[in-house]
Parts: structure tokens; sequence; C-alpha cells
């Protein structure tokens, strides 16, 4: 079956994802004035039920971000959720998925401005195992491309048009040969990844780049701050220096498609020695038994569909 034939979420109704088609004058195709959300649904094949991951966080984000860009949605969390679990009951899925949830300028305007302009809400679903290759460590590069500030186009906001950056970096270091991108801030400072946030460890110390470094606020590294914490791992927030990366004992990505992804190699110098580090390790793979609603500690981060 072709994901076009999948059921998807668009203008009130569900209906197969080929229907769902907006105008070519649409304000969002012309200026960029699309906020979304990427959320994941793991299917427990013991439990036989697939399962939200912080479906409510993401969905605050979500809300967050359209309100920076002035826009408004006809739904609540709670009904957003429902949605949610509705898609996944309508497609019948028994496997790994990703919901692309967005809010979009909808209307046929010729000015870029946002207020006064009507929005629309969809969704649409994917298969989805792994984005990044978890099983092998990434080689990553910085990107000669600078991360967008928070004056330029805010990146707590995942309005589409800021993606235009990530994807000149992505496509900057994939086509030297690497795996993924790292950005820079506009002071020089390390950011995040061109769609992870990024975490590295010194001396048994985590260390992870401030909202203020121009990052989207993830809900994955929220998520690994927190298992830290509980865990009694030490962790701080703070800026990281591009120098610090390339001598760090490990480096680590996270996000919903990457998960906590971990990289072997930065600009041609090793990282450690080359394998994954035991403070990756430990949280790759609890973070897995979390999602897949195998630990108990952490199940109020997860809503089951059935
Ligand atoms: N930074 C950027 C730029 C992203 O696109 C993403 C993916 N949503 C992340 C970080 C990770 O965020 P999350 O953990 O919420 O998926």
């Amino acid at each position: 079956m072709s994901n076009l034939d999948s059921i998807a979420f668009h203008e009130g109704e569900f209906k197969p994802l080929r229907e769902c088609t907006v105008n070519i004058m649409t304000h969002a195709l012309q200026y960029g004035t699309m906020v979304f959300g990427g959320i994941r649904g793991y299917y427990n094949n013991d439990k036989n039920n697939v399962i939200l991951f912080r479906p409510k966080d993401h969905f605050k984000r979500l809300l967050n971000s359209a309100k920076i860009m002035q826009m408004k949605c006809k739904y609540s969390i709670e009904e957003m959720i429902e949605i949610l679990k509705e898609l996944v009951k309508r497609n019948q899925y028994k496997s790994n998925i990703y919901f692309r949830p967005f809010i979009y300028k909808s209307a046929l305007r010729l000015s870029p401005s946002l207020h006064d302009v009507e929005d629309s809400f969809s969704i649409y679903t994917l298969l989805l195992d792994d984005y990044l290759d978890t099983t092998r460590g990434l080689r990553v590069a910085v990107s000669t491309w600078r991360r967008i500030d928070d004056n330029i186009i805010p990146t707590r906001a995942k309005v589409s048009g800021g993606y235009a950056n990530s994807a000149l970096a992505k496509s900057e270091v994939i086509q030297n040969g690497f795996d993924e991108a790292i950005f820079l801030d506009q002071k020089g400072n390390v950011s995040e990844g061109s769609a992870e946030n990024i975490f590295i460890v010194r001396d048994g110390v985590i260390y992870t780049p401030p909202n203020h470094s121009s990052i989207l606020e993830g809900i994955t590294r929220k998520s690994i701050i927190e298992i830290a914490k509980r865990e009694n791992i030490p962790l701080e927030i703070r800026e990281i220096a591009r120098s610090e990366l390339y001598i760090a004992d490990e480096v680590f990505f996270t996000g919903t498609g990457a998960q906590v992804a971990w990289i072997t190699e930065i600009d041609r110098r090793v990282i450690g020695n080359g394998t994954i580090g035991p403070i990756t390790k430990f949280l790759k793979e609890k973070y897995q038994k979390i999602v897949y609603g195998e630990d108990k500690e952490y199940e109020d981060w997860l809503v089951y569909v059935y």
C-alpha cells in the first residue's frame, strides 16, 4: 500500500492522504508559514498496542509555535491526542509510526503578514523505524551554515520556513560524505543538529546547549535531561564551544526521529575511542525501554491507543 492510501486528517475530516491537497497560492506554501510537530507511536508486540510518546508535550509545543506565529488552532491538546488515536485505528497500524501534525496559514493571500490570516490543521502519518542509523556511530560535520537566531526566525517555534536553514546544512554535509550536520549559533557556540539536539559527555558529566543557543526545545532532550536527573547522572546545561566537541568522551544526538543516536566522528576527529560510550549506551537503551512501555517508572510519558 502506498502511503498516499493511508488515512490522514485534513480540513476537519479523516480522508485518504492523496485527497489532502492545498492550492498553489496558499500562504504557507509561499512564505513557509506552517508550524509542525513530529510524534512517534511505538508498536509493542507483546501488549499488541501502539504507544504514543509524550503527545501532550508535543502538542503543547505545537501550540506555543502557533502562538509565536500568530496562528490559532481549533483543537485542544486532548482533541488532538484523540485524532492521533483515531488515525492509528483507521489505518489499523501495528508498526512504528510517525505523525506529522501541523497548523498552517491556509489563506490565499499575497501579503506575507501573519495577523488576520486564516489557519488550518492537518496530520499525516508515515511508517518509520530509524530516521538515522542508530546501529552504528554517525560521522558528522559542523556546517558552514549558522543556525538562525531568535531574532531572525525563532528556533523555539518549529516553523517550516526555518527548515530552509536545516536543509542547507543537511545537504551540505551529506554531499560532502557525512551523515548529519551540527550547527553553530550566531556567537559560534554549538547549537544543535539539523533535526536533533546534541549532548556531549566529558569526565562523566553530560552537557547540552541552553535554549539561548538557538535550539528547538526538544521533547527527547527534555526526556534525556529528566532521565539523567532520576538516574543520578550529572548533567549541566551550558554553552558548548566547537572544539569541546572534538575532545569529548561521548557525543550523541536526540530527537523524535533520531531517538538517541551516537556519534563516532566529528570533522574527521574520532570521538572517544570511536565506539559507543557507556553513558550514551545506557541512555539509548533506557530510552528504548521507556518508549516501548517496558519501564514502569516512566509510564506517565506514554499514551496507549487501545
Ligand atoms: N532540533 C530540531 C531542529 C528538530 O527539528 C528536532 C526534531 N523535532 C529536534 C531538535 C528534536 O526535537 P524532539 O526531540 O522534540 O523531536
